[in-house]
């Protein structure tokens, strides 16, 4: 594996692979690697010629200080993983290579209605920090296939608006959730959690299991509310929301016709850490 500190070096290394018929997948990340990370480099490495990782804790989409300054770092076992798992290229950057101009004056982002909704919602501004970052890490890889997990749902959509706004030709591959034996998904932020809290955790998980067994045709006011009990009874001291939408929209729908395929969302803090997952319910 190369590593690439530098955006000049990086730069250079792609043009020597680009424009001659050698496809690249991107799978950016903040670190702290787990299974679910490395599901989306096998990917890559399936499907594209040359995989490129890149870790970057990016402190413009952290809204809560608090979250960014206890964000957990495990740099050396993270090259290892990604090295383990055959990844070719790894982008490592500070952020004054991310933000050259400092971070006080960067582009906003017309997101509409993407940016008003759950994740939008309770953390302000964090789909600018994360469209900033992402713009600038695209601009840098142009790759062919850009490989991000479905676990962060609101974010593979935002992302998209993003290329399109941008008119870039990249192809989004959006992976499935890798979770724990309990149906915990899989998280860096799971890794501040004690066993105990973990198993508690997959509260989350059971929730929106029952709510893709149980809900019928007609008002869906009462499932979320079980669900969203559920997620109490299991230990979480705050849930942001429990949300029934449409899978395209992400529209909230309280009375289903039984035909739209809708995806259930959860955002919840267990122990001051705040854990979201998601779930097709039909
Ligand atoms: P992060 O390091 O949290 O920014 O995540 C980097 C990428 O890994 C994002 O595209 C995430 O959606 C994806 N990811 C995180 N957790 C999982 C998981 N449990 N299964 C699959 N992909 C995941």
């Amino acid at each position: 594996m190369i590593l690439f500190k530098k955006t000049s070096d990086l730069t250079k290394y792609l043009k020597t692979i680009h424009g001659k018929g050698i496809s690249t997948g991107f799978v950016p990340t903040m670190g702290a690697l787990h299974a679910g990370h490395l599901s989306l480099i096998e990917n890559s490495k399936e499907k594209t010629s040359v995989t490129i990782a890149s870790i970057f804790i990016n402190p413009t989409q952290f809204n809560d200080p608090a979250d960014f300054d206890k964000y957990p770092v495990t740099l050396e076992k993270d090259i290892l993983a990604l090295e383990k798992a055959g990844c070719d290229v790894l982008f490592l950057p500070s952020v004054q290579e991310i933000y050259p101009r400092g971070t006080a004056d960067l582009p906003h982002f017309n997101l509409g209605y993407l940016e008003t909704i759950l994740e939008g919602k309770h953390r302000p501004g964090h789909f600018q920090g994360v469209c900033q970052v992402m713009s600038r890490l695209l601009e840098i890889v142009m790759p062919a296939t850009l490989f991000l997990g479905r676990k962060d749902y609101q974010q593979c959509m935002v992302i998209r608006k993003l290329i399109s706004l941008k008119e870039w030709k990249i192809s989004l591959d959006i992976i499935p959730t890798l979770r724990e034996p309990s149906g915990l998904a899989m998280s860096s932020r799971n890794m501040r959690l004690s066993e105990m809290d973990k198993e508690k955790a997959s509260g989350v998980y059971n929730a929106l299991q029952y709510l893709k067994d149980e809900i019928r045709p007609g008002d869906l006011t009462g499932y979320i509310l079980k669900a969203a009990a559920m997620i109490k009874n299991a230990g979480f001291e705050k849930t942001d929301y429990v949300s029934i939408a449409e899978r395209d929209s992400l529209q909230p729908v309280t009375h289903w016709n039984g035909e739209m395929v809708l995806v259930g969302l959860v955002a919840a803090y267990i122990n001051g850490v705040r854990l979201i997952d998601n779930i097709t319910l039909r």
